[in-house]
């Protein structure tokens, strides 16, 4: 039986120090001889325990073992084959919770690096040039509205399947929260670029600013003559408190306020021109990646000290545990069981401070499965910040449902499909977090996938 090798390869970093003078990525990723190390920890499980903790079930004993015998053509043809983005799901993916938390060789020390791995043959595979596979070209056209992971993924999917395919995206810029959302510190923007720029050489058509259910409805892109639509535009409405003051000047939900920086690159402002407020002293309330992503870019951008505000323990934080880990090494300071009651101005309508109060844990959990919290009577404190970020959460957009008759939707906004991706509208399939809520971008990407598959069977079988 092959020796267990307990450590996994580190991954080299930028020190915090340095990283929180500048937005380029933290890690630097594994060279070859790293790599081949760290590929050769694996066991080759005969069960593949890993695989079923992949939501898209990439054969990762197969792409790991071309990794050790230096094929790395071979392990990113396999991981191609049900995954789209991997130089993005190898960055991004939770991992922790995912495959690496399936891998046996976690039970005795630390699981195999796959998300690693698989970010070491997507960077090969990009530095070498995307190659672009034959296609045969079938006369039916496929619209795609949103150009996330879930739009490109289907995108990608249908054009290699010979579909005229148009995406149409309501910002400026495509990619969507891999864009606009997560920072260049952890998705350089150019690995999301060259993405969209392998889909443009496949044929793919990209229309930016236009607003599906303003500029065109669904039933105006079957009039264009689309036989099938994909609606993927995620669910980015932001959440808010809902406590005194929560209208301030000062305040941002963290959509805005990442979409400032990340697309519009407010922090550049006189060479853009878009501004954001920068506060002295700051606070983030969340603890999930969004609200890590808000910490982890104001630090970078010369407040004196950045909270963040969590009602639960670190134990509960649905972030990621390599971004907890990043933000505190970057000087963040986390205050667990608070959370705000109301903010508090200055005569000018300015943020100038927060009350909080202390939470506590309680036995029963709430319908996501966590534990309940109850504030502590009489524990009240107030934090002198002038800048704060919202990042409790979003929901989908209404316009979808306003505009589209008959396309049927859940309480909560998200759109209702089936097991193929079809909604209640002939021809109109749907998949991301306007379906799941705000889930992840393997998710996204794998129902944009499956979406495509069931679009190519509903347009073979179409009666004319
Ligand atoms: P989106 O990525 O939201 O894309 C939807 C697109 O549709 C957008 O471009 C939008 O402009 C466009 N659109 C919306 N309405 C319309 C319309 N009416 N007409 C035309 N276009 C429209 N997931 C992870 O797996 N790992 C992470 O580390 C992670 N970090 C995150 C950090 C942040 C800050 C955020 C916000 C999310 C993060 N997520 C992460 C979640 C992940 O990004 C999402 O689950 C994923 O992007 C959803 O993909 P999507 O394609 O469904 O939607
Ligand atoms: Fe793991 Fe995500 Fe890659 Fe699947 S796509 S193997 S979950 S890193
Ligand atoms: Fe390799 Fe771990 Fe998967 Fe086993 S469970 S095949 S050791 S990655």
């Amino acid at each position: 039986m092959k020796e267990i090798v307990k450590t996994a390869v580190p991954m080299r970093e930028q020190p915090a120090g340095e990283r929180i003078k500048n937005f380029d990525e933290v890690p630097f990723g594994y060279n070859e001889e790293e790599a081949i190390k760290e590929a050769s920890r694996c066991l080759q499980c005969k069960n593949r325990p890993c695989v079923s903790g992949c939501p898209v079930a990439i054969r990762i004993p197969d792409f790991i073992k071309k990794i050790t015998e230096r094929d790395f053509q071979k392990a990113i043809d396999i991981i191609h084959e049900t995954d789209s983005l991997p130089c993005i799901t190898g960055r991004v993916c939770p991992q922790e919770e995912q495959c690496q938390a399936k891998c046996v060789v976690g039970k005795v020390g630390d699981p195999i690096m796959i998300g690693r791995l698989e970010r070491f043959v997507a960077d090969w595979e990009l530095k070498k040039g995307l190659k672009i596979p034959e296609i045969k070209k079938r006369n039916e056209k496929v619209a795609i509205v949103g150009s996330g992971p879930a739009g490109l993924a289907c995108a990608g999917e249908l054009a290699i399947k010979g579909f005229g395919v148009t995406v149409f995206e309501a910002f400026h810029e495509l990619g969507g929260v891999l864009t606009y959302g997560i920072p260049e510190f952890r998705l350089p923007k150019e690995i999301v670029k060259a993405e969209i720029e392998r889909l443009k050489m496949m044929g793919v058509e990209f229309k930016t600013d236009v607003l599906i259910g303003r500029t065109l409805t669904i039933n105006d892109l079957f009039e264009l003559g689309y036989s099938a639509i994909f609606i993927g535009v995620g669910a980015g409405l932001p959440r808010f408190m809902n406590i005194p003051g929560e209208n301030l000047i000062g305040i941002y939900s963290a959509n805005e306020f990442l979409t400032r920086i990340n697309l519009l690159k407010a922090y550049k402002f006189g060479e853009y021109d878009t501004p954001v407020y920068i506060g002295k002293r700051a606070c983030v309330v969340g603890g999930g990646n969004v609200a890590m992503d808000a910490a982890r870019t104001l630090i970078r951008l010369g407040p004196e000290k950045v909270y963040l505000i969590y009602r639960r323990t670190i134990e509960e934080m649905p972030a990621r545990k390599e971004e907890i880990h990043h933000a505190l090494e970057e000087g963040i300071e986390f205050l667990y069981l608070t959370n705000p009651v109301r903010f508090i101005g200055d005569e000018n309508g300015h943020l100038k401070a927060v009350e909080c109060v202390k939470m506590k844990l309680s036995s029963e959990t709430d319908e996501s499965g966590r534990k309940k919290t109850l504030p502590i009577p009489g524990s009240e404190f107030t934090l002198e910040v002038d800048e704060a970020i919202i990042a409790i959460g979003t929901k989908a957009n209404p316009l979808l449902q306003i505009t589209t008759q008959g396309l049927k939707f859940k309480p909560n906004g998200q759109i209702e499909v089936d097991e193929y991706c079809r909604t209640s509208l002939k021809g109109v399939f749907a998949g991301g977090d306007i379906v799941n809520g705000s889930a992840t971008v393997v998710t996204a990407m794998g129902d944009g996938r499956r979406a495509a598959m069931a679009i190519e069977e509903y347009i073979n079988t179409k009666k004319p």
